[in-house]
């Protein structure tokens, strides 16, 4: 799934090669993934492209005059990029394909989804804000006026524990199940420790670990383009999906906890006192 980093890298990359040109086609091959109706898809269509903006993990195209085409990727969601868009209309039912965006160009891109769970989503609105989940997003934690204090304020209260808090997008946007292992791992601080548990020094800790990873992340995905984004993300990552690789900080084993829709990753040496955690027990405070 992408998250902060990989929507940040395919905001600019779709900064570049959208901006400045027309939507001249729109068209969507699943139409479950579009989950507004008024205005219509068409509506995009004849309008230049002024910006494209990232709320959280979701993706902004704002056009000039006409309504915004808000996505979000969702688990197995995924853009690709064609400089050259190939004739005919797609063919409904077969692949990935979700919706595919034509450019005056002959460019353009589709966006595609794997697998049978659907959850790609696709807004066609006047202000992005009229999407449910860009409206309940919590601040960015990359931005400049997120520092230390706004952190300690959004942990204040959080009755949590901290792998659940740090993917709730309300209260911070952009980290999801990969990002949040990851940041547990450089503070070294076991998922299941509960927020409203942490001494001044830890928070800070943790607010360091979830600046300088997504920072760190970022940096390594920009320029890159919209087709190798996965294999830099998976690449970078040093336990989430890693399960029975050593840590690249100690060289223990890296363990994970599952649950029934997903599972996460850590290093019981770095982050648990070298304790497993056990699956079946914890996973329920987890809920
Ligand atoms: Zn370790």
């Amino acid at each position: 799934m992408p998250e902060l980093p990989e929507v940040e890298a395919l905001k600019d990359f779709l900064t570049d090669h959208l901006v400045g040109h027309e939507i001249v086609r729109m068209l969507p091959v699943a139409i479950s993934v579009l989950k507004t109706y008024d205005p219509p898809l068409s509506a995009v269509e004849g309008h230049e492209v002024v910006a494209v903006h990232r709320y959280g993990k979701f993706l902004d195209v704002e056009t000039d005059g006409g309504p915004h085409l808000v996505t979000h990727l969702a688990r197995a969601g995924w853009l690709q990029w064609k400089d050259r868009l190939p004739d005919g209309p797609p063919r409904p039912g077969k692949g990935p394909l979700a919706l595919r965006v034509a450019l005056e160009t002959g460019a353009g891109f589709d966006l595609t989804e794997a697998g049978t769970q659907k959850r790609l989503a696709v807004y066609v609105v006047p202000d992005p804000q009229q999407v449910p989940g860009v409206a309940r997003l919590g601040p960015d934690p990359l931005a400049d006026d997120f520092d230390e204090a706004r952190f300690t304020a959004l942990l204040q209260g959080e009755r949590r524990r901290l792998k659940g808090a740090l993917r709730d997008q309300s209260l911070i946007a952009g980290v999801g199940n990969a990002y949040s292992d990851e940041i547990l791992h450089a503070a070294k601080m076991s998922p299941f420790k509960l927020a409203a548990s942490l001494t001044p020094e830890e928070t800070r800790r943790l607010y360091e670990a979830l600046r300088t990873t997504l920072t760190e992340a970022v940096e390594r995905s920009r320029g890159l383009a919209a087709g190798r984004l996965k294999a830099e993300k998976k690449s970078g990552l040093r336990v989430h999906g890693r399960t029975g690789e050593p840590c690249p900080v100690c060289g223990d084993t890296i363990r994970e906890v599952s649950f029934s829709d997903s599972s996460l990753q850590y290093c019981p040496t770095c982050q648990t006192g070298g304790k497993p955690l056990a699956d079946r027990r914890l996973s329920r405070l987890l809920k």
